[in-house]
């Protein structure tokens, strides 16, 4: 069985102290694929060093998160993503998007580095990797107004309703879907089963958001099987089903 994460930190803080025996873990347990989301440029080497350590199961993205699009600083790092986009091979641009829980001040700059990183994409043939907190209409006013037959990836995190599943996949995108389908209160269960499993990745956004019986707990790629398995039963499938159908879905965006 090989099951995909689409999008953990693996390079976070708080695996400082078991990073490798947290991957090896996953590996385990058959969690052999990881896409690793960039933040800002200070992640950026230690991205570089996981991917050499682990180079046939991590794979990077690169882009500028949205809550770290500052206006002293965001076209200085803007232009460090569109270097390390022509020195070596990634395999989405991301995570980006739209952030209005933690700072709606700087909605204005997040929409143009959204934007502009979108544009990055489409030029160098990538995939996206959305990030979307509160702000549902923020990112689609800019997903509509880039929308081509080049733009495709995936709504990471995915937490909305039925109507926004069925746009986003219109709008070229797949539904990463994490711990919040296992939240009792995470709603997406409920639709999830409308929802045709070829618009479906996996993913844990490691360290947040553990599934349960770890809610509340550090998450780790490993938990991906949990995802996989709440999957099984809402789609009535296997969790070999899941994983095989899922992880062909994550190579048809990623391109590996
Ligand atoms: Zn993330």
């Amino acid at each position: 069985m090989i099951l995909t994460d689409t999008h953990t930190h693996l390079y976070s803080e708080e695996f400082q102290n078991d990073r490798t025996e947290m991957i090896q873990r996953a590996i385990a347990v058959g969690v052999s694929r990881f896409f690793v989301p960039s933040i800002d440029s200070s992640y950026t080497q230690r991205m570089y060093d996981l991917e050499n350590q682990f180079p046939e199961n991590i794979y990077l993205m690169m882009g500028l998160h949205p809550c770290y699009v500052k206006p002293e600083t965001y076209l200085e790092e803007l232009a460090h993503v569109e270097t390390q986009l022509t020195s070596k091979k990634f395999h989405a641009v991301g995570e980006i998007g739209v952030d209005m829980y933690w700072d709606k001040t700087t909605l204005k700059i997040q929409q143009e580095a959204f934007k502009k990183q979108i544009q990055l994409a489409k030029q160098y043939k990538l995939a996206i990797n959305i990030h979307c907190r509160d702000a549902f209409d923020e990112v689609f006013e800019v997903l509509e107004s880039e929308k081509a037959n080049d733009l495709f990836g995936i709504f990471h995190c995915f937490t909305g309703d039925f109507s926004q599943a069925q746009r986003a996949i219109d709008l070229g995108m797949k539904l990463g879907i994490g711990g919040v389908v296992t939240f009792k209160n995470g709603k997406i269960d409920q639709f999830l089963h409308e929802i045709d499993l070829k618009n479906i990745v996996l993913e844990t956004d490691s360290p947040y958001l553990a599934p349960v019986p770890y809610r509340g707990k550090r998450n780790e790629s490993s938990y991906t099987k949990l995802v996989a398995e709440k999957l099984a039963q809402i789609y009535q499938l296997t969790v070999e089903e899941i994983a095989q159908i899922t992880t062909e879905n994550s190579k048809a965006i990623f391109g590996i």
